[in-house]
């Protein structure tokens, strides 16, 4: 690890990794991973620093260059400069990234970045693409607490399936198969756990009578507040989320 400062005051921390294999000092500059040196063996650290600090201005100007990348976060903008993952806290910065590929590239770091690359000039595109990645994320999440919730219950499904519903958080067949929308994930944890028992229970009872309102109060006591916030959430939520 080093630090650099570049001459208008910006900070900039790069990772060192040694190579066997280069034959010269060099960097690059990604859009998630930073600022990446290569050190060839035979070269030492003093050399490395002074070779890094002699760079400076080709990584302010590739800096610059990759935040003039990224459209300018406006109220009505259609694609998201970041995305709030509540359900499982995990704050993502969105970057656009133009490239001669045809079509889209998403590129996902864990409670960092995520990354669209190729053809994103079409904004419709990019929300297409942005739907899709966020239903195989919540595929996982979702899949993974339905199952924990299952244990805790003792309540069983036969399957799960997870889809951008326009109008529905969740949904439970009488064969005991469990469809939730993948927009779940962009709610907080204590909706979702709710959702996510509130169907449960319709392995059990497959109405909205007072037996089946007793046993969503049994796993969630505080179910009424949640169930009422929940009307109208999906309207409220970002454009980009909104149609298949
Ligand atoms: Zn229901």
């Amino acid at each position: 690890m080093g630090r650099l400062t570049l001459v208008d005051g910006r900070v900039l921390d790069y990772e060192v990794r040694q190579s066997a294999r280069a034959k010269y000092l060099r960097m690059q500059l990604h859009p998630d991973k930073g600022l990446v040196v290569t050190q060839p063996l035979g070269i030492g650290t003093r050399q490395v620093q002074d070779w890094v600090d002699s760079q400076r201005t080709w990584v302010a100007t590739t800096l610059d260059k990759i935040e003039r990348e990224i459209p300018p976060a406006t109220s009505d903008s259609p694609l998201p400069e970041r995305l709030e993952l509540l359900a499982n806290d995990e704050s993502l910065r969105v970057i656009y990234t133009p490239t001669a590929r045809k079509n889209i590239g998403l590129d996902y770091v864990a409670n960092q970045t995520l990354t669209l690359s190729g053809a994103i000039s079409n904004p419709e595109h990019c929300q297409l693409a942005l739907r899709h990645w966020l239903r195989g994320y919540a595929n996982i999440h979702l899949g993974k607490q339905l199952q924990q919730l299952a244990a805790e219950t003792g309540l069983h499904y036969s399957n799960y399936s997870v889809k951008h519903q326009q109008s529905r958080w969740g949904s439970c067949s009488s064969s005991g198969n469990i469809n939730l929308n993948a927009k779940l994930v962009l709610l907080p944890p204590d909706w979702v756990r709710y959702t996510l028992i509130h169907e449960l229970c319709h392995t059990v009872e497959m109405n909205h009578s007072k037996r089946f309102w007793a046993l969503v109060a049994g796993f969630a006591p505080g179910y009424k507040a949640i169930h009422a916030e929940m009307k109208g959430a999906m309207q409220r939520l970002p454009e980009w989320t909104k149609s298949g």
